[in-house]
């Protein structure tokens, strides 16, 4: 088993997904957009990491590019208000350096 890289799961576990108990199962386990329900291929998917579903049943959400940058832009965007390293100092939160990179770095 390779170790599971934080440092890359880190970002995409903060963007806030839809409500699991909505999801079909076919967004439940990634074979379509959390966001806006497009077919995924191993090409295009991003990988949102395990999730925990309705009754503590474990998801495993993907997303296409689009929605994830999207999504990490939003989440970016909000980020500021809600943290105190950031009201404090910006200059020095991860978080918000990853979740920047994340938007930047999701491939078209
Ligand atoms: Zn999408
Ligand atoms: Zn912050």
């Amino acid at each position: 088993m390779p170790a599971v890289d934080t440092a890359d799961v880190g970002p995409l576990a903060l963007l806030p997904l839809p409500s699991a108990s909505a999801l079909p199962e076919t967004q439940r386990r990634g074979a379509a957009c959390v966001w806006c329900q497009t077919r995924l291929t191993i090409e295009t998917a991003v990988d949102l990491g395990e999730r925990s579903g309705p009754g503590g049943v474990k998801i495993f959400p993907r997303g296409c590019p689009d929605c994830v940058r999207a999504a990490a832009l939003r989440t970016y965007g909000v980020h500021a208000d809600t943290c105190e390293q950031c009201v404090d100092n910006p200059i020095l939160c991860d978080t918000r350096r990853a979740l920047r990179r994340l938007a930047l770095e999701v491939r078209r």
